[in-house]
């Protein structure tokens, strides 16, 4: 059935805070001397969309900009796998510009690059409990009301230093949400979806204080890595070059080693995950502040995992969106994106969010393919056919990453993420999606930290 709309799911998760996103980016990158940084040497560390934005923004103020990448592509979270066909991108991080309106800088270089985008409908979605039985409007209704109130009387009951987790908040506030059939399955693929970790790991406080631009979500038709190959065009990149440390202790000049070679420089910009951060994979000489050290341990690094299914013929209505299943097990492949609302291609996308995303990232292939099979035919019967191709991710256990994206932890703070965007001794730089609380956990919020830390070398230089 198709959901008769009231809140989108992300315009009910951001309230009314909707941003412009100027005041992120310091005054000085509208500097008129192009050549500010002539001479000056950058090595930026990581190649995904903050590091390379950063990279570019410094090349066009005269610097001389090297990016090393530990991996063998560009874009780091933003990767686009064209092998279903090039009428079906299958994204392996980011998947939607959020909030594209014309503020979105994600957006707006999207636009600038001729994108063609498909607007996916939140509200078009049919959902169905693990043993395939579909809820009625009223099911609907009632669940998603449940959610909606739950959510706004807990945030309206928490105190800022309250240090609970959501789910632990929801039990005291509103003890008989939870009770309802169904309204966990809402905080799983919405709220878990969103955040990136589970509702007992995310803070109460602040799982929706972050902000959003307005407008429905749109998927890239031309694939998430255009924006990508746009931005790198002309940069010194380095593939295949892991930094392994950065010292900063040696006067004026920077010595960045790699598995491979050492590199000098002026400043450097680390932009790495903060699940590299966090599992210290580089070493900085001197420690980095104590401050610093500890806002990695206290912002979170969750995991989500995807996998998409062709088949030969569909067993689905392919008009309806998105499918819901209410798996008895949180998180366990409960939200389906159907292609063929936008494709040609026979395609299902899975996503296992919350605790079980740490679950799925440690199956193989093979188990993942079986666990994610077994939740659709609970639902479609157990006759629906193989499928002729699969992919799946895996962001947990990739070295280079070690998670999806950051979550406010219980205890946490946006403070902490504005710790993580400080200089330190004007030498070293950070950027990434971590280091922007207001707009964590996207692209957009990690375009703006690229150009925002440009800003602050320029003010440093
Ligand atoms: C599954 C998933 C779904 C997502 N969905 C969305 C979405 O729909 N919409 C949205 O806006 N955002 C989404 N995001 C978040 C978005 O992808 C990220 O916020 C953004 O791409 C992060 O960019 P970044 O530059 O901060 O980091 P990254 O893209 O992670 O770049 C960091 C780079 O550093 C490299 N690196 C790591 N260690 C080293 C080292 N030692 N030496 C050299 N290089 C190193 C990495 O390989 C990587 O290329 C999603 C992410 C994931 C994983």
């Amino acid at each position: 059935m198709k959901f008769n709309s009231f809140y989108s799911r992300r315009d009910l998760l951001k309230f009314a805070l909707y941003a412009t996103a100027s005041s992120l980016i310091s005054s000085k990158l509208n500097a008129k001397n192009d050549n500010i940084l002539k001479d000056k040497k950058i090595v930026v560390v990581g190649a995904g969309i903050s590091g390379l934005s950063a990279a570019k923004k410094l090349t066009q103020y005269g610097a001389k900009v090297k990016v090393l990448e530990a991996n063998n592509y560009i874009g780091g979270r933003i990767k686009t796998d064209w092998s279903f066909g090039n009428d079906a991108p299958f994204e392996v991080g980011a998947g939607w510009i959020h909030g594209p309106s014309s503020k979105n800088p994600t957006k707006k270089l999207a636009d600038k690059l001729g994108c063609k985008y498909f607007v996916t409908n939140d509200d078009n979605v049919t959902t169905y409990d693990e043993d395939g039985s579909e809820w009625d409007d009223e099911r609907w209704e009632e669940v998603l009301n449940i959610w909606e109130k739950t959510l706004l009387n807990v945030d309206k009951k928490l105190e800022f230093n309250d240090k609970r987790n959501l789910r632990k908040a929801i039990e005291d506030i509103n003890p008989k949400a939870l009770k309802y059939p169904g309204v966990l399955w809402a905080l799983s693929a919405y709220t878990e979806f969103d955040k990136g970790t589970s509702i007992e790991k995310v803070s109460a406080v602040y799982h929706d204080d972050d902000k959003a631009f307005p407008g429905a979500d749109v998927i890239i038709k031309n694939g998430y890595s255009t924006l990508i190959n746009n931005i790198a065009k002309n940069l010194d990149i380095v593939l295949n070059t892991k930094v392994t440390s950065i010292n900063t202790n040696l006067g004026k000049v920077i010595e960045i080693q790699t598995d491979k070679e050492a590199y000098n420089c002026d400043f450097v910009i680390c932009s790495v995950p903060l699940g590299v951060l966090k599992a210290k994979r580089i070493k900085f000489i001197p420690e980095l502040p104590s401050k610093f050290k500890e806002s990695i341990m206290k912002i979170g690094f969750g995991s989500v995992t995807k996998i998409a299914h062709r088949f030969d013929e569909p067993f689905w209505d392919t008009k309806i969106q998105y499918f819901g299943v209410n798996t008895k097990e949180k998180g366990r492949w409960n939200y389906w994106l159907n292609y063929r609302t936008f494709s040609k291609q026979n395609i299902l996308l899975g996503l296992s969010v919350g605790d079980y995303a740490l679950i799925a990232d440690n199956l193989s292939e093979r188990e993942k393919k079986t666990d994610s099979l077994s939740v659709l035919r609970n639902v479609w019967g157990k006759d629906i056919s193989e499928p002729n191709k699969s992919i799946s991710t895996n962001w947990s256990n990739d070295q280079n990453f070690l998670g999806a994206y950051s979550y406010t932890k219980p205890g946490a703070k946006p403070k902490d993420y504005e710790n993580l965007s400080m200089p330190v001794d004007n030498k070293l730089f950070f950027c990434g999606e971590h280091t922007v609380f207001d707009y964590s956990a996207t692209t957009h919020g990690a375009l703006l930290s690229g150009l925002n830390v440009a800003g602050k070398i320029i003010e440093a230089a």
